[in-house]
């Protein structure tokens, strides 16, 4: 269940659904999907990637497959899914729609290549919103490690390499990673104290994962990173004010102020953005029917999830790519499904 709310950046109150405990929703979910396709005893091949969509009089009828051992195989199908994610992994495909990203590091896993955006078009498919990529504020860039936006949600502020505050942490992500560019360092730090780190699991991971640099005063933890001890303890007290009067007369913080940041151990993680999310992709119809580039649903394709372009405009907001991919999912499931019923199997294997 996600019966934890919290905030990410652009939101006016508290809409992102997450776990209990406050861990990442990602792990979390994926878990209860591998529960349930053990339980059901779905087939999933493992590496093996679909590298054509066959089409028979206009309709789609096989997929070809080739496992990483080279082996290649067809399955016939009346329909198909395709939910392989966006682009934000291929370089040359993000630096093509959006040159000003040449060299950014990317959040997201190696499988995000926009390969599923070729197979579709090789079958018509049209495109949308291509140029909408998304960069996300809050990245570790030895690793490319995303520090979640429900840290910030959760209380924790953006400080440069004076100490000073800059910008509202809580504003859309490409107006806090603009911020974060525009300082002559080009990176910040994310700071947080206990309150912080006590009900966001996520802390704990990054502390695990050896990203982070605590201290028990905020004096120690301006000398380990370099930065202006005087300067970095007044923006603590002069934000701590703040989330007392509910009120950020300096950057018009509006949401998280949830408490001072005053109770040690005092943490920072080093971030600048990174690419994150691919707004743009392949067309579809609200049954997830793939569109062509005339608006026409190419009978037995669907898709959903970041593969898909146009639900999210031009500035995906945290925490809605889960809604998106769980409603469209379920919904290009049913419809797939649906459909491969309409004609028994016997028939399609003799055909
Ligand atoms: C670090 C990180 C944290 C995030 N946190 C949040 C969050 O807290 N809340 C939120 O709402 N969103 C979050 N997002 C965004 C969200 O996770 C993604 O938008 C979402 O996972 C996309 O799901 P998907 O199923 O469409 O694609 P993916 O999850 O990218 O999965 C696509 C899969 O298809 C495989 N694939 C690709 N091509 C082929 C092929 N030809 N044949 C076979 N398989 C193929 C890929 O290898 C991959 O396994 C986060 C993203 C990242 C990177």
């Amino acid at each position: 269940m996600l019966n934890d709310i919290t905030t990410t950046g652009g939101m006016s109150i508290d809409r992102t659904h997450r776990p209990k405990d406050g861990s990442a929703v990602g792990g979390y979910l994926i878990s209860g999907l591998v529960r349930n396709v053990t339980k059901r005893q779905i087939d999933v091949m493992l590496d093996t990637s679909v590298v054509d969509i066959v089409m028979e009089g206009g309709e789609v009828a096989a997929v070809r497959l080739l496992t990483d051992e080279q082996e290649t195989a067809t399955i016939q199908t009346r329909s198909i899914i395709v939910a392989t994610g966006g682009f934000s992994a291929n370089s040359e495909m993000v630096v093509k729609y959006r040159p000003d990203l040449a060299g950014f590091v990317t959040t997201n896993h190696k499988g995000a290549t926009g390969g599923g955006i070729a197979l579709l078009e090789r079958i018509g498919a049209g495109t949308v919103d291509m140029g909408e990529i998304q960069i996300h504020p809050t990245v570790e860039q030895k690793t490319s490690y995303l520090v979640s936006e429900s840290i910030r949600g959760g209380g924790a502020i953006l400080v440069n390499q004076k100490g000073n505050r800059f910008f509202n942490e809580m504003e859309t992500r490409d107006k806090v990673s603009a911020a974060i560019i525009a300082l002559p360092e080009h990176y910040a730090y994310i700071v947080f104290d206990e309150h912080v780190r006590v009900k966001n699991k996520a802390a704990d991971e990054y502390i695990a994962k050896g990203l982070v640099t605590s201290a028990s005063t905020p004096a120690e933890l301006a000398a380990k990173l370099g930065l202006d001890a005087e300067a970095f303890q007044a923006t603590l007290t002069r934000y701590n004010g703040f989330v007392e009067k509910q009120d950020d007369e300096e950057f018009g913080r509006k949401t998280a102020l949830r408490a001072p940041l005053n109770e040690g151990p005092f943490h920072a993680i080093q971030i600048a953005p990174g690419v994150h999310h691919t707004m743009g992709g392949v067309t579809i119809n609200t049954d997830t029917c793939v569109l062509n580039a005339n608006k026409r649903a190419i009978p037995g394709a669907y898709a959903a999830g970041e593969v898909v372009g146009g639900i999210h405009g031009g500035n995906r907001i945290g925490g809605n790519a889960v809604a998106d991919i769980i409603i469209f999912g379920t919904l290009a499931g049913r419809q797939a499904a649906q459909r491969a019923q309409q004609v028994p199997w016997a028939m399609l294997e003799s055909a």
